[in-house]
């Protein structure tokens, strides 16, 4: 039986009632929203959104950004780290190729050298308005001092150029995600590298998507694949297998690659291990970004609010409204779309819609609210079974209410039957008006006896106390008796009955069943038969089968009840409103007991033309149980 869902309204409900029930759910679905935002998601927030990075297809940079690198193979090279006399040859042939700046990001001041040496390099760094050297410090106003660096580099100016990891906040994974822009009114390094060729970002008002932290100005790296810059390595540069006019204008960035200092390096969204990012490669990230303006904008709270509450509504009413099956399918369909939709809007605009909350709220209300629905339901098919139970006792009980009624009615209509045979026997002449009146008391106690005995033969069979006396017999027998005693039935309307019967080998049945099928088949043609036609029965062996066939030239079926006339109690239309009379049950004790001996029994007819009824019974002896 297929329940209506719980929340679904009647059809004589009204529709503020409906209302009322959207608004409670609306309610709800806010309730969960306001409580899924309590929960803290930043590791599957951070996750997702590093997810959305790496899985951008299509990554172009700037191009303005030239990268050389200190490695081991420079250590071999060097027979040690380059040292100040080294670095002073490479800066002045770097500054020969008229780079737009050149940065050093490592620690300067370790270089080996003579002090001359060590004097001429940080006097060529000074008088080289293009030459810069970051550090990862960012001292507090009044201590910018403290940036300098010991004799002989002490008038170098150092410029803040800091790396900001998730320690303290959001994934609190170390992932650099973020980029300092300004520290207490302070321009970091990058900013003032990259307003070189997008001098807009010098005003942070327009640098797409910065916020406020604490007394820092931020915003998020636009993250180019590992291995996105060129790069070149130190040691090219001295034994000149370098092209130098590749650094023409360009920001060429200085660092170590040396695997011993874990602050070299840094964890990006593509990699957590310790050495994903060398410092430079993210300083390059970052300039390039600025240059493109292009870091990703965190949607405002509002917006994300929305859609938690959004879907959270949707997840409710899937859950009360659709079939358990279909439910689920149309909510994974939905946070598959919003999927989608979000990663679709990082990859275009650089939209950072929050996902790990909506997608929470989308399968917690659904386990939430399916035990809910399964109570509902459950209480429902209880409600159901009981009355379908109480409803059953009944139908017994007026099933043996009328067996009963009709067995005590037997034996009374059976002396009625009894006296008026006794009448008509008896020679003493009766007056015509008498004798139709002996007539019709005859006729009305036959009719009432056959109604007696279907309505007897379907309580036996309601309560499956049918039993089958089975004998081997001639069926043939059987008709030839059904087609006598009907005789004067069919000759009162004048209808002919031609029987057609081959000679068959006796088989196992229960003749009295038999009778009463095939009784029925034929009292049925001559009911529905207007006067004047014929009623052909036959009879052959067909497979092992044999077959018996009633056909007549009546009013047929039409095609719309074929189905339905072996039901019980079925009558047709057309006959309801006419003189005929019947019970319905007639065909449907036919179909009964001819499915008892496994045979079948069906219906050809064309609404007009007549009707054939067919029924097939098992040749093979014991083809039926005894
Ligand atoms: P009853 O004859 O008591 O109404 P049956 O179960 O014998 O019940 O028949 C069911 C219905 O099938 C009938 O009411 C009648 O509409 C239709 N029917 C049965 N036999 C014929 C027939 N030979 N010709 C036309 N209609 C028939």
């Amino acid at each position: 039986m297929k329940l209506p869902s719980p929340f679904e309204e009647t059809t004589n409900s009204s529709k503020p009632v409906q209302y009322r029930v959207y608004a409670i759910r609306a309610v709800l679905a806010m309730i969960m929203a306001f409580l899924i935002a309590q929960i803290n998601l930043d590791y599957v927030e951070s996750w997702l959104y590093d997810f959305r990075i790496r899985s951008q297809l299509f990554q172009r940079t700037s191009e303005k950004i030239e990268l050389v690198y200190i490695k081991p193979s420079t250590v071999q090279a060097f027979k040690g780290q380059p040292n100040a006399k080294d670095q002073t040859a490479i800066l002045y042939n770097l500054l020969a190729a008229h780079p737009r700046a050149v940065v050093y990001d490592f620690a300067i001041d370790d270089a080996q050298g003579s002090e001359e040496d060590k004097a001429e390099w940080a006097n060529l760094i000074v008088q080289s308005t293009n030459v810069y050297v970051a550090t990862p410090d960012t001292p507090l106003k009044g201590e910018e001092r403290s940036l300098y660096l010991p004799l002989p580099f002490d008038h170098v100016r150092m410029v803040s150029a800091p790396k900001t990891s998730d320690t303290i906040n959001f994934a609190k994974d170390r992932v650099t995600r973020r980029m300092l822009l300004s520290y207490q009114d302070s321009m970091m390094l990058p900013v003032t590298l990259a307003g070189f060729y997008n001098p807009d970002v010098l005003d942070f008002r327009k640098i797409r998507g910065y916020f406020d932290f604490y007394d820092t100005k931020q915003s998020f790296i636009d993250y180019r694949r590992p291995g996105s810059f060129p790069s070149t390595v130190f040691d090219d540069l001295a034994n000149g297998k370098v092209d130098w006019t590749k650094f023409e204008d360009k920001i060429v960035i200085i660092g170590t690659d040396l695997n011993i200092s874990e602050s070299d390096y840094i964890l990006t969204p593509y990699s957590r291990i310790p050495s994903a990012m060398t410092r430079i490669e993210m300083q390059a990230n970052i300039i390039d970004t600025l240059i493109r303006n292009s870091s990703p904008v965190r949607m405002p709270t509002y917006v994300n609010w929305i859609l938690l509450t959004l879907i959270s509504i949707l997840a409710i009413q899937i859950v009360l409204s659709m079939s358990p099956a279909m439910g689920l399918v149309i909510l994974v369909g939905t946070l598959t779309g919003f999927s989608v939709i979000s990663f679709t809007l990082f990859w275009l605009f650089g939209w950072w819609i929050t996902m790990a909350a909506p997608l929470l709220a989308g399968f917690l209300v659904y386990y939430f609210f399916i035990p809910y629905r399964l109570i509902i339901e459950n209480r429902r098919s209880w409600e159901y079974y009981q009355k379908n139970k109480l409803l059953s006792q009944v139908e017994e009980l007026k099933t043996n209410f009328i067996s009963m009624m009709s067995h005590d009615l037997k034996t009374p209509i059976a002396r009625i039957q009894g006296m008026t045979d006794v009448i008509l026997a008896d020679q003493v002449q009766l007056s015509t008006q008498q004798r139709e009146a002996v007539d019709t008391i005859k006729h009305s106690s036959d009719d009432l006896l056959k109604f007696i005995s279907s309505i007897l033969n379907y309580g036996k069979i309601q309560s499956e106390g049918v039993e089958l006396h089975m004998q081997t017999k001639d069926i043939n027998n059987v008709l030839q008796e059904v087609i006598r005693k009907h005789e004067f039935l069919a000759k009162v309307k004048r209808i002919q009955i031609v029987s057609e019967l081959e000679p068959l080998f006796p088989i196992r049945m229960d003749p009295d069943l038999m009778r009463q099928v095939l009784s029925n088949l034929v009292e049925n043609a001559i009911k529905y038969s207007p006067d004047d036609t014929k009623i052909l029965v036959t009879s052959e062996e067909r497979d092992e089968r044999v077959v018996i066939q009633v056909s007549d030239q009546g009013p047929g079926i039409p095609e719309d009840e074929l189905n339905n006339i072996f039901m019980k109690f079925f009558r047709s239309k057309n006959v309801k409103s006419t003189q005929i009379k019947g019970s319905g049950l007639g065909l449907y004790l036919a179909k009964y007991f001819t499915e008892l001996h496994k045979g079948r029994i069906f219906v050809e007819s064309k609404d007009g033309k007549g009707s054939t009824f067919t029924v097939e019974l098992p040749m093979e002896q014991g083809g039926v149980n005894a």
